[in-house]
């Protein structure tokens, strides 16, 4: 009975692969840095200059790259790959089923005369068939119509995973459709990019491109491979469906920042060389609130990129977790009871002369220049809160946003009370002309005293989902297993819808007889105005929050089907057509996608669930309800029918507890069954997902209470589920 916990229990402590996987950082780890890489220093190396430079004018001015330089480059990067020791190439893309995928075909190419040479031309470096049909398309891509194809990005640089080159790429139909993460995320950066350079010609005319940055930080579980493959419920659903928090969760905070355990140390050197040879600029690394739980970020880097080393990190941290018996959890929620996982998204924008658009500079004229993004990126949350709260819903966040560990579902804007100050001044300026006075009261002030104010910036609420944190806001909601690039897609929309809107307005007053700077602060005025209900300063994980924000008119969409039905709002739909990010269609096909996800992720922990509950929770007890019972008719024939009873009353009364929840169990799963399949059977999608969620879910917990209790009163040699202990301090 019960083997595989204990099998897993004995292996932990005494084996030495465990201990001996002892790894040694060499002294200079910036010398592996972007070892693996085709980088900019590679390039130059490799490319004819012609090649090179017109590489560069496509990474910085969107150019596109002709033939026989493709060709170059292609010899190039196999040249240089080669001399790694590498013999397949790929198109590493970012399907919607949020891992990463490729498809390895080799160099190697047979000639005439039973000769064979190493071959990588232009053309295949540009484009690449994955033959596999079964990517999620929401329907665009029916098998027999139309076949989809990567298309090699390169402003994301080619670099090695084992013997393979892998070369970034976008997915997409031949009907010119998105298939992908990327593609659409590519066309939101450009339009961003041009939004943000249009609006700094107010500013600074040498300005010709912006690019955003994004810092994300990554949390994550480790937990003993050996325990986890103990697990079904984590092994096929990436989170534990049952199981009695320990005795000690994270109540003494004494895992956050804490030592860290040599084992995860191992672990976490390997992580760092394998970052650095990638190039990615892994810096920080520290426990997390949870035991157990581990967090990396690295130095910011422009989105695009940003977004690839995310999922490439994700990828190689299972590899390397492996390595050390582990298996690492992404799941945005793996254990009750203890907090969940999420990862932060640090956005901003740079420009190409070297300036942060949301960091004030040193004179008036460069803090106009950061209340102006400022203030747009605030409007924009605004507008597109609801979109914003979409691109981060998933079946797994659903159990993190507002269960008072991570931002509730309500999207609102944290900037801080001394910035909030300053914005409900400006709201005092002048409608039209300002008065010499006023302007010199506002430079000095009030923008003036912005830098001063930032470099105090001391004011942090980890309450909020959207929150400025002196030079870049942070998106705090999204969920640890996410690609970053969905609410990068939806953040650079955004802003570049609400530049562009705040151009034209600006240009008019200036049109109409204004200053610049007037001009301005008037737009900004209203702006600050029309925002006011998004910023909130107070705390996000109060009731009270939900009840002002409930009269403020924000919506608080706390699951994944509400959110996602707001998702397909004309006001979206518009907004993604007139940027040039989707078109209706794509919209449609990608809400369909994450619709089905989710109904597809609750469905299978349904019948998890059901399994672990009849087939090894049910017998467990069960079992040990029997030996109670051979224990109590033994007391009764010793002692006889009189004097037994009271000997056996705690015995007698497991008997029944056992009893009562076994039955619980049982009639659960039996409703659960039936929710199940009649949610299976509704044929819309919003339907369908929704009937999940209130019908199928809530379903779960009586099943996990009676089965948790069970756990506390059955002996624990015939427990078959490893406890949360075993897993959660298992170091
Ligand atoms: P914390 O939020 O934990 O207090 P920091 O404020 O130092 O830590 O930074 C957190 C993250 O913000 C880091 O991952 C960093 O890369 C990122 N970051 C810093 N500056 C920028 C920027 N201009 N654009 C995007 N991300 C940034
Ligand atoms: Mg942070």
């Amino acid at each position: 009975m019960s083997t595989l916990r204990f099998k897993a229990l004995e292996t932990l402590p005494f084996k030495d692969f465990r201990k001996d996987n002892s790894v040694e950082i060499p002294a200079k780890l910036s010398e592996l840095f972007c070892k693996n890489v085709f980088s900019e220093e590679t390039m130059r190396e490799y490319l004819t200059k012609e090649a090179f430079s017109s590489i560069m004018d496509a990474i910085k001015k969107g150019t596109k790259i002709q033939r026989h330089i493709a060709d170059q480059v292609a010899v190039a990067m196999k040249d240089w790959a080669m001399s790694k020791g590498v013999t397949h190439y790929t198109h590493w893309f970012q399907p919607l089923t949020g891992t990463t995928a490729e498809k390895h075909d080799s160099f190697f190419t047979p000639i005439e005369g039973g000769r064979a040479i190493e071959r990588f031309s232009g053309n295949m470096l540009i484009q690449q068939e994955p033959d596999a049909s079964s990517f999620p398309n929401g329907g665009i891509r029916n098998t027999f119509e139309a076949r989809g194809y990567t298309a090699w990005d390169p402003t994301s640089p080619a670099f090695i995973m084992g013997t393979t080159l892998c070369i970034p790429s976008i997915f997409i139909s031949y009907t010119g459709e998105t298939l992908d993460y990327k593609a659409p995320l590519l066309r939101a950066l450009s339009a961003v990019d041009e939004a943000a350079t249009n609006v700094m010609q107010y500013f600074d005319k040498n300005v010709t491109k912006v690019t955003p940055t994004l810092g994300w930080e990554q949390e994550y579980f480790l937990v003993d491979s050996a325990l986890y493959q103990s697990r079904p419920d984590l092994v096929l659903t990436g989170k534990t469906l049952l199981g009695h928090s320990p005795a000690k969760g994270q109540q003494l905070d004494d895992h956050y920042f804490g030592s860290i355990p040599t084992r995860v140390m191992n672990f976490m050197k390997e992580l760092e060389i394998e970052c650095m040879k990638l190039g990615i600029p892994a810096t920080t690394r520290h426990n997390e609130v949870a035991p157990n739980q581990f967090e990396l970020a690295p130095m910011f880097e422009e989105v695009n990129v940003a977004v690839d080393h995310n999922s490439l990190l994700m990828d190689i941290m299972a590899r390397v977790a492996h390595k050390h018996h582990f298996h690492i959890l992404f799941h945005e929620k793996p254990f009750a009871g203890v907090n969940g996982s999420g990862k932060h998204n640090n956005w901003s924008l740079a420009t190409d002369t070297g300036e942060n658009l949301l960091s004030p500079g040193k004179n008036p004229k460069k803090n106009l220049q950061f209340l102006t993004f400022f203030v747009n990126t605030i409007k924009a949350v605004h507008e597109y809160a609801d979109l914003l709260r979409a691109s981060i819903a998933s079946a797994s966040n659903d159990h993190r946003l507002g269960a008072n560990e991570a931002p509730p579902a309500i999207i609102s804007v944290f900037i801080g009370s001394q910035l909030f100050s300053v914005l409900e001044e400006l709201e005092k300026v002048t409608n039209g002309k300002l008065s010499p006075e006023e302007k010199t009261e506002l430079k000095l002030n009030v923008v003036g005293k912005i830098p001063e104010i930032l470099l105090d910036n001391t004011d942090r609420n980890r309450t909020s989902p959207f929150a400025f944190t002196g030079n870049k806001f942070e998106i705090r909601a999204v969920g640890s297993s996410a690609n970053c690039a969905e609410s990068m897609t939806v953040m650079n929309t955004i802003a570049a819808k609400q530049l562009n809107d705040f151009k034209k307005e600006v240009d008019t007053l200036i049109e109409g007889g204004l200053k610049k700077d007037e001009a301005i602060f008037n737009v900004l005025r209203e702006y600050i105005k029309q925002s006011k209900s998004i910023m909130f300063e107070g705390d996000g994980y109060s009731d009270d929050w939900a009840k002002e924000a409930k009269k403020r008119g924000l919506n608080n969409l706390k699951t994944t089907p509400e959110a996602l039905k707001q998702e397909m709002d004309k006001k979206f739909l518009d907004l993604y057509e007139e940027m040039g990010i989707f078109n209706h269609r794509e919209v449609e096909a990608r809400n369909e996608i994450k619709l089905e996800k989710y109904s597809t992720v609750i469905d299978i922990e349904a019948r998890v669930l059901s399994d672990i509950a009849r087939n090894h929770i049910i017998p467990s007890a069960l079992n040990y309800q029997n030996r109670l019972i051979e224990n109590v008719k033994g007391l009764k024939d010793i002692f006889g029918d009189k004097d037994f009873k009271p000997l056996a009353k705690e015995q007698m009364s497991l008997i029944t507890d056992i009893s009562e929840n076994v039955s619980k169990i049982k009639l659960g799963v039996e409703g659960l069954i039936k929710a199940r399949e009649a949610a299976k059977s509704v044929s819309n999608s919003q339907k369908q997902a929704e009937d999940y969620c209130n019908k199928v879910k809530p379903l779960f917990d009586g099943i996990r209470e009676a089965s948790d209790a069970l756990e506390m009163m059955v002996d624990d040699e015939l427990w078959p589920m490893t406890k949360y202990r075993e897993m959660l301090f298992t170091k």
